[in-house]
């Protein structure tokens, strides 16, 4: 396959924190002319089976597909995982194990929410969780956005999810050497996403990097839905520095809610190495 490709291998379903189902997602990337698909909950591979089944049902090509939330240098990172076996019991008790906080945490969130007087938050996030293991902040940000506190979800990340405010809370995920570990033991890539959201200072990245690849870490996200032009620039740099190979992924989460639409984004940029050249093999 070559580097000229509509391959998507970043998107949410109702299995984490987009909305739609697996088969929903699989209809919206044929008929946006994607040809290879990965779908990628957040910390959950459970949809990986009827979203490999959708996609053949609508004859486009699928890896299987995972986003781990990781800890590193007090940030939270995120590690996409594609082409493992879905049915490895050493990545489904990683997965497991990391999404177990999320309850915990999404009760002190509800505090403090109800510290500024939002009350009944943890209750009203819950009506929007598709998968009771995999609250997140997505789920608050949308019970927010119905009570009438924010006009949309990017609002109330502003004013009440992030660092600094009232609803956040600081959470230890997994490290990056067990989620590339994790991932790579059931025959899969791990793949940095979106690096340019981290905030990163050039030494921080640098050193991102470099770990990475020491644990077995094998690309990078370059064009997705979180990166400018200019970043795809730069992260295609990045991709031959590291000697990684490039992906592409909207992060399509919601119709209502996504900037960047399944399928639409532009190809990876030349002298590059698609993740899919080297999991030709892992592609049903
Ligand atoms: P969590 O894993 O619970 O910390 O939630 C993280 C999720 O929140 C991400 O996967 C995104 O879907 C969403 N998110 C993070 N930052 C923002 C933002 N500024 N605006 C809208 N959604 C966001
Ligand atoms: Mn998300
Ligand atoms: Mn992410
Ligand atoms: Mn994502």
């Amino acid at each position: 396959m070559t580097q000229i490709l509509n391959a998507d291998l970043h998107c949410h379903s109702v299995v984490s924190d987009g909305t739609l189902t697996p088969e929903a997602l699989a209809e919206r990337a044929k008929s946006n002319g994607v040809e290879l698909w990965a779908l990628t909950d957040h910390d959950e591979i459970g949809g990986q089976h009827r979203a490999a089944a959708a996609a053949k049902t609508q004859g486009i090509k699928y890896l299987t597909g995972t986003e781990i939330s990781i800890t590193f240098l007090g940030k939270t990172v995120h590690i996409v995982g594609l082409g493992f076996d879905a049915d490895n019991e050493v990545l489904k008790a990683g997965l497991r194990s990391t999404r177990g906080g999320r309850k915990e945490r999404a009760m002190e969130m509800s505090d403090g929410l109800a510290k500024v007087g939002i009350k009944g938050a943890y209750d009203g996030a819950l009506q929007f969780v598709g998968n009771p293991e995999l609250i997140s902040r997505t789920h608050f940000a949308r019970f927010l956005v119905e009570a009438g506190v924010c006009k949309d979800t990017s609002e109330v990340f502003r004013k009440y999810l992030i660092e600094g405010k009232p609803g956040f809370v600081p959470h230890r995920w997994a490290t990056l050497k067990d989620a590339v570990g994790w991932i790579t033991q059931a025959g899969g890539m791990a793949v940095v996403a979106h690096p340019a959201r981290y905030g990163f200072t050039a030494n921080e990245e640098y050193a991102l990097f470099t770990e990475f690849k020491g644990h077995g870490g094998r690309g990078v996200e370059v064009v997705t839905g979180s990166h400018s032009a200019a970043e795809y620039v730069t992260y295609a740099e990045t991709a031959k520095e590291f000697g990684l190979a490039a992906s592409r992924g909207s992060d399509f989460h919601s119709p209502d809610e996504s900037h960047t639409e399944l399928g639409t984004l532009p190809y990876l940029p030349g002298g590059l190495t698609p993740v899919w050249e080297l999991l030709a093999d892992r592609i049903v």
